[in-house]
């Protein structure tokens, strides 16, 4: 399959052999090659990415695959939201492709392979979405294989999943630079979101202070509360808020993010969240 330049402004590779032929075209001209893997229905915490991306290379990819693998059979994989042509739209005249492929593609019949970490992918995410980083390490794997770009960047909003690529790509010697971009927020403070356009007002407006509890909970801790009654208080102030669950808050080493077994913050340490309000799961995380 050929390079398509004619659907929108930034040509679309639909094929691993379309990303290789252009990826090659790149590195004749003595270009270097950013990668920002996304599942779409892009916004400004994605675009802030690209702008990274064209800070630290000559041309970027964005990839664009809602990555099945990842989603539990229970979770949103079928509702999530794809918007492609919009999303070609706000790439203009910042990536310089699109890599877009089709499941088929990525996973044809008889594929057999699955990147599977231990240790940071255990605890937090790993407690309750048990079969999500694999799906993650292994699509991202080829992902970054197919492109084999000099960077690929990815967002902090998902502290956890950089801190599991960080490790993969150093275990496997894949040689890439990974870099991690900062939160994007809404002016409430809200971490963007693919998935906030799931939320009711109501769900919206409660959504807008998880990270005005996640700040107060963090400086408490910075200011010598134990971490157990500061992010207790935290989850119940959650709770009042109109959410649902609380699959954790916790304050966890940044690396590693293992607990602190006596209850003190004694390195550089991170407050992390994940909650539910109706129907929508939000993640957020924060430096203590
Ligand atoms: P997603 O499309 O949600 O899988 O996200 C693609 C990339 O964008 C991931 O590396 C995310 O961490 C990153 N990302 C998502 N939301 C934000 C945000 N609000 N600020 C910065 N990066 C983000």
């Amino acid at each position: 399959m050929p390079l398509d330049t004619k659907s929108y402004a930034v040509p679309v590779a639909r094929s691993a052999a379309a990303l290789r032929d252009a990826v090659a075209e790149w590195r004749r001209e003595g270009r270097t090659v950013a990668l920002v893997p996304t599942m779409g229905a892009l916004h400004d915490g994605h675009l802030s990415l690209v702008d990274l991306g064209r800070e630290k290379a000559d041309r970027v990819i964005v990839s664009i695959f809602v990555n099945p693998t990842q989603f539990a059979p229970h979770e949103d994989f079928s509702a999530y939201p794809r918007t492609e042509a919009a999303d070609a739209a706000r790439l203009e005249g910042k990536a310089h492709l699109i890599f877009a492929p089709d499941a088929a593609d990525m996973y044809p019949q008889g594929f057999s392979t699955t990147i599977s970490l231990t240790g940071v992918t255990e605890p937090l995410e790993g407690t309750f979405r048990p079969t999500h980083f694999a799906g993650v390490a292994t699509v991202v794997a080829k992902l970054i294989l197919r492109a084999m770009p000099d960077v690929a960047i990815f967002g902090e909003k998902d502290w956890q999943q950089l801190m599991v690529i960080r490790r993969m790509v150093a275990d496997l010697d894949i040689p890439v630079e990974i870099l991690g971009g900062a939160i994007m927020r809404e002016a409430d403070g809200l971490a963007m979101s693919s998935r906030n356009v799931y939320l009711s007002p109501d769900e919206r407006k409660a959504a807008g202070q998880l990270n005005v509890i996640l700040r107060e909970t963090a400086a408490h801790v910075a200011k010598g509360a134990r971490i157990s009654d500061a992010t207790a208080e935290g989850a119940r102030r959650v709770l009042a808020l109109g959410f649902d669950k609380i699959d954790y808050l916790e304050i966890r080493d940044s690396g590693s993010l293992v607990a602190y077994p006596d209850d003190r913050p004694t390195s550089s340490a991170r407050i992390l969240v994940a909650a539910k309000i109706g129907k929508t799961r939000l993640i957020d995380n924060m430096p203590v």
